[in-house]
């Protein structure tokens, strides 16, 4: 069985982001610089936050963190987070969502420049996605979409199955993966006989969120399986989707938790936020 370990993909993207830099930075006056709106202290939201902040600056760009407390009322935020929005030095917004209660969640992510919005959460960009046309993917999906290429995982005609529908995850990555010539099945907790459904697939994708739920059972032989998840177990230790373990001698290729898509995420933020910056420039 093969391990597909993120740092390569990451350090590939970055390798190159390096190499075009200097120009652009000539360009702009300065560095591409990424916003990151954070209202309270999840620790969640801390934990993506510092790694996505390090992420940019280790790849020769800049992050700002924009707080907020938990409290903050709309109108407060909206200011804010318009200013930001129309501010020229900033070239990409990372919202850390979900928003709290008070906070007007899908009207802040209508108000999103598309050309900013590095994140792919805006409708102009999920509209993109769905037509096929330019813009952003949401980061993770566009993640395993670059682990794929970079494992040259073919994907023409190939049976994929993604379990997960949701707006981050699952349907962009569907979108993705089909925009590849993919077939691709979409499951999710109503599903009925998932391992009968996933047992037909060459490429097994899991974006759930249930520590091991994905067990040798749900593969076929050979099969080329993304494990999505991050979870905790009983034990407190991170963990994903998948019993590695027990798949191992199954799969024909696995991707760790940690160290496989969340690895890439990451980077690919840093992309599209050279390539947000990148347009400033068109
Ligand atoms: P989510 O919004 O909770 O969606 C989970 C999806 O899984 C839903 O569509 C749900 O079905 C489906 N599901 C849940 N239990 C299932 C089951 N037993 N069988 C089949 N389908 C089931 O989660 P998410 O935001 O997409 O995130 C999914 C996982 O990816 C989480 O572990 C998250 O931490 C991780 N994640 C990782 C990264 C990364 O960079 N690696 C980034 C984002 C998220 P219904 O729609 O029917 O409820």
């Amino acid at each position: 069985m093969k391990e597909f370990k993120g740092r390569p993909v990451s350090e590939a993207i970055g390798k190159d982001i390096r190499e075009k830099l200097s120009s652009v930075e000539t360009m702009l006056g300065r560095k591409p610089r990424l916003a990151i709106i954070r209202c309270g202290e999840k620790p969640s939201d801390l934990t993506y936050e510092k790694n996505a902040a390090r992420r940019i600056r280790e790849f020769g760009m800049e992050a700002e963190s924009f707080v907020f407390p938990e409290d903050v009322s709309d109108n407060i935020f909206l200011r804010s987070f318009n200013a930001l929005n129309e501010d020229k030095r900033i070239d990409g917004i990372l919202l850390m969502r979900p928003l709290p209660p008070q906070l007007n969640e899908g009207f802040i992510i209508s108000c999103i420049d598309s050309e900013k919005d590095v994140d792919g959460i805006s409708p102009v960009n999920a509209a993109g996605l769905y037509l096929g046309t330019e813009g952003f993917a949401p980061c993770t999906a566009q993640a395993v979409m670059e682990l794929l290429h970079y494992y040259k995982v073919e994907l023409p005609g190939k049976n994929v199955v993604v379990i997960g529908r949701s707006n981050v995850v699952g349907k962009p990555l569907s979108m993705l993966l089909l925009k590849e010539d993919a077939t691709v099945t979409i499951c999710h907790s109503r599903t009925k006989d998932l391992e009968k459904v996933t047992k037909k697939a060459d490429i097994l994708i899991s974006a759930i969120g249930r520590a091991r739920a994905i067990t040798s059972d749900h593969i076929k032989k050979g099969a080329i399986v993304i494990d999505v998840g991050i979870n905790t177990d009983r034990e407190g230790r991170l963990c994903g989707d998948v019993d590695y373990e027990d798949c191992k001698l199954k799969a024909g290729a696995i991707t760790p938790v940690p160290g496989g898509v969340g690895a890439v995420t990451t980077a690919i933020l840093a992309k599209h936020l050279f390539e947000a910056a990148n347009k400033d420039l068109l």
